[in-house]
């Protein structure tokens, strides 16, 4: 199976077929890995509902200040994740608003507890668009970011904005 070039990637982003797409997804699949399918217990921890991108379709969002805005504290986070290693889980999804001015620290202060307590849990999280976020917090470039996440525990980063369609 041949890995795609970054010029038919592109080609199939911009012109491709979605069905078409999908099936060849399907055959390479099946080329690897026959009909067996494997599945892992995750858990999305939607780690603050307040975001400043205020997208006009997300219910999701609240503004500072609002009766049900919230942002977890470490405690809640860890819980949750406890919960989950505990429910036979070994990844977590944490994604959440675009929380104004939270800084950096509190990210690489997460990622650093979650690794400490659950050295095994795999940490698949934050999503392009709080990627962005994350840099200009830090002052560093996007790849910049993808190191220094990496270095507090992120295993993954998932590949869609949370604002662009199903996200
Ligand atoms: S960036 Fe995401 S969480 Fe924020 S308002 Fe848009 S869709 Fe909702």
């Amino acid at each position: 199976m041949n890995r795609l070039s970054e010029r038919e990637g592109v080609e199939l982003l911009t012109h491709g077929d979605p069905i078409e797409l999908g099936r060849q997804a399907d055959a390479a699949r099946r080329e690897l890995f026959d009909d067996t399918v494997t599945f892992i217990v995750d858990r999305n921890i939607n780690y603050t509902n307040v975001c400043k991108n205020e997208c006009r379709f997300c219910a999701f969002f609240r503004r500072q200040g609002h009766k049900d805005a919230y942002l977890l504290t470490y405690d809640e986070i860890l819980e949750k994740v406890r919960e989950t290693v505990e429910a036979g889980g070994t990844q977590v999804m944490i994604q959440g608003g675009l929380y104004p001015d939270l800084g950096l620290g509190y990210y690489e202060k997460m990622l650093r507890l979650i690794k400490t307590n659950f050295p095994s849990i795999t940490i698949h999280s934050f999503t392009a668009t709080e990627n962005p976020v994350f840099c200009a917090a830090g002052g560093h470039l996007h790849s910049g970011y993808a190191e220094a996440a990496a270095g507090c525990g992120t295993g993954q980063s998932a590949g869609r904005r949370c604002g662009d369609p199903g996200g």
